[in-house]
């Protein structure tokens, strides 16, 4: 079993430094889990202190049912890859990814078979008996991988392994780490900055911000059911459009004020909206910019500021009450930069958060 249980996690630096304030979280058995936020927020602080590199200031690690809090990294049963992934220069593939075995003294024989047959999962078979320097970018990433293969490890930490690899190998190696995942059956722990890895790759994401957690969940619920404005905001790109919106009671219905446009609330937006005290009150209106529609009887008009052609999409940028949005849309539309343009929001896709907790309400 290779679940791991993080409890009330602290990590204060010697200079005083709060890089991570009571982290908690249960990993199961084969999960992909991702850490996620900006720079700083302490993704790597926390992977770190799992692969026993960093002391845990307070609280409990476990992997399994063991508490990890004072065991040497080395007996943690745990494979880092980080990345710089030096290799060693003047080995060959097949001893960079033998070393460590060898190290730990495992006969001939086994680590033989451990080599042979992570090159097989990682197609580096044919590749065994050539030196780093006469290998791809993707290819030397895939031998830092078998390094931590052939250990068979219950865990994988990994820390932006893909970060020096051009865009094109980083979609490829993306891939591979996938499947890996899904032969191996390994759990995994990955940190990323990049949106697109942590959505493909993870089962669960956790978001992190100044060393807090902001939420943990699928990729496919953090996107659809942001907890917090940061949340809304951090995923996806383009970000979501996030508008002030003052809140009136209008006949039977709720509507969202901005500026001289009126709109009407869906039914449980509305209910949770009037439930909530937020009748009269001002609010944050967020909005991704596929769910603003440009369309010829939109009841919603601007002036198209900047267009931009990204082949199969095209997205328009405008102002909206003094805020510029942004809209994802069709390549045929026939919107062009300075065009007036009418469109609508989909309320059914709108996230209303409360502008002082900035704290999800519907
Ligand atoms: P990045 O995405 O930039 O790698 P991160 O989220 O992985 O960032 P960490 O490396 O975990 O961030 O660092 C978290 C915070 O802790 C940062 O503000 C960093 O400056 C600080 N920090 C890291 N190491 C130390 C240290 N040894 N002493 C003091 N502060 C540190």
């Amino acid at each position: 079993m290779a679940s791991l249980s993080l409890q009330h996690i602290n990590k204060t630096y010697p200079n005083g430094f709060e890089a991570v304030k009571d982290f908690n979280l249960e990993i199961e058995d084969k999960e992909f889990i991702i850490f996620v936020g900006p720079s700083g927020c302490g993704k790597s602080t926390t992977l770190r202190m799992v692969a026993g590199l960093e002391e845990i200031t307070s609280g409990t690690l476990k992997i399994g049912d063991k508490v990890m809090n004072d065991v040497e990294p080395k007996d943690r049963d745990i494979a880092m890859v980080f990345q710089n992934y030096a290799l060693y220069p003047h080995m060959t593939v097949y001893d960079n990814m033998a070393f460590g075995l060898k190290l730990r003294k495992v006969p001939k024989d086994q680590i033989d078979k451990a080599v042979r047959e992570a090159a097989r999962i990682l197609d580096l078979e044919k590749l065994l008996d050539r030196k780093p320097k006469a290998l791809s970018g993707g290819q030397r990433q895939r031998v830092a991988m078998g390094r931590a293969i052939v250990r068979n490890p219950k865990v994988f930490l990994m820390d932006e392994p893909l970060s020096n690899l051009d865009a094109k190998l980083r979609v490829q190696m993306r891939i591979e780490i996938s499947k890996i995942h899904q032969r191996l059956g390994a759990t995994i722990i990955y940190v990323t900055h990049d949106q697109t890895e942590a959505m493909t790759l993870g089962t669960r994401i956790v978001v992190m911000k100044d060393g807090v957690v902001q939420q943990v969940d699928t990729p496919q619920n953090l996107y659809q059911k942001p907890g917090n404005l940061f949340v809304a905001g951090f995923m996806g790109s383009p970000q979501m459009n996030f508008l002030d919106a003052e809140i009136k009671e209008k006949g039977s219905d709720i509507v969202a004020v901005i500026g001289k446009d009126e709109l009407v609330v869906p039914a449980a937006k509305a209910k949770a909206l009037k439930d909530g005290g937020y009748v009269g009150k001002t609010v944050v209106m967020g909005i991704r910019p596929e769910d603003v529609a440009d369309k010829a009887d939109g009841s919603m008009s601007s002036t198209v500021k900047v267009y931009e052609l990204l082949g199969a999409e095209v997205f328009l940028y405008f102002d909206v009450n003094g805020t510029q949005i942004t809209a994802r849309v069709d390549p045929g539309t026939k919107a062009k930069t300075g065009d007036p343009v009418k469109f609508d929001f989909n309320m059914e896709k709108t996230h209303f958060f409360d502008k002082d907790t900035e704290l999800v309400i519907t």
